[in-house]
């Protein structure tokens, strides 16, 4: 048996001109959990053309969502962008990664820190009522250069609050913290120096980082993970993997060549 699906392409939505997001179909016995990625790609001269994508969807959904950089040249994305609704996805049926709930000790505020696409992940997270069990309050710090690269942001504060199954836990518990670098906007800078200023927790009212509480996951750039890991390690916090749970998990959403 193939190790992938072939999906059917639902529809595509471009945020911006280096972002998209596109729905698929959904095989029936692909199962993920919260915050796992996968392989999905196209077939490239008879060959499977293959990247690694988080899966933004609720793991109930009959469809999977997914949120796309477009880089110019990149063998994958440059084809990627052209998708139309009715064209075939490959997605490997082995979804994995480490941004899931039990890699995480217990805590009260659960910080998913998100650069670019580095969202994605935390868009299935915050669909899943687990999330909300295990934590008092969960943060989605969404960090971007452009205001217009707030890809997401009305699902998240518009629809999201209105959904039948999570709406009243993402009311009461869920804080959207959108962050802009390069642009006037009412949150603006970097996520570290939010983080190292103490601002991020000023801002949305909870108490300074602190280790017995706050568990962070991390996805964007490799230099916003090697600067919060930075941070974090000094700190002595230990970082969580399958079979260890930990105060922090980390997953590049992408890596740089
Ligand atoms: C665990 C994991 C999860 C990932 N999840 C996603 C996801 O959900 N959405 C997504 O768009 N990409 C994601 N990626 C990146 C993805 O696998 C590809 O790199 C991306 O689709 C570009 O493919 P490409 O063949 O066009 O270019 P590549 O040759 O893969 O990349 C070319 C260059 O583009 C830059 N780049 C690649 N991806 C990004 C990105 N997402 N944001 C900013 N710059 C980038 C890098 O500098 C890279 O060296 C993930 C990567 C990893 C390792």
């Amino acid at each position: 048996m193939s190790n992938f699906n072939e999906e059917r392409v639902l529809s595509v939505h471009h945020w911006t001109d280096r972002l998209f997001s596109f729905r698929t179909t959904r095989d029936p016995s692909f199962r993920f959990r919260s915050g796992q990625f996968t392989m999905i790609g196209i077939p490239v001269n008879g060959k499977p053309l293959l990247r690694a994508y988080s899966v933004a969807s609720g793991f109930y959904e009959d469809e999977l969502e997914f949120f796309s950089i477009k880089v110019q040249d990149g063998p994958l994305t440059s084809r990627l962008q052209h998708l139309k609704e009715g064209d075939t996805l490959l997605v490997s049926r082995k979804p994995t990664g480490t941004l899931v709930l039990d890699n995480l000790s217990p805590g009260k505020h659960l910080y998913l820190l998100g650069t670019g696409t580095g969202l994605a992940p935390f868009l299935s997270v915050i669909k899943d009522p687990e999330t909300y069990e295990r934590f008092e309050k969960v943060i989605v710090v969404h960090g971007v250069r452009h205001v217009a690269d707030l890809a997401y942001s009305e699902i998240i504060t518009e629809v999201l609050p209105k959904d039948e199954l999570i709406g009243e836990l993402v009311r009461d518990q869920l804080i959207y913290y959108p962050t802009v670098t390069r642009e006037p906007f009412r949150n603006q800078g970097r996520i570290t120096a939010l983080i190292q200023s103490g601002k991020l927790f000023s801002d949305i009212g909870l108490p300074p980082m602190n280790r017995d509480d706050d568990r962070f996951m991390l996805c964007g750039s490799p230099q916003m993970i090697a600067e919060v890991r930075e941070l974090l390690d000094a700190k002595g916090w230990q970082e969580g993997n399958h079979g260890e749970p930990g105060q922090f998990v980390i997953e590049k959403a992408f890596v740089e060549k």
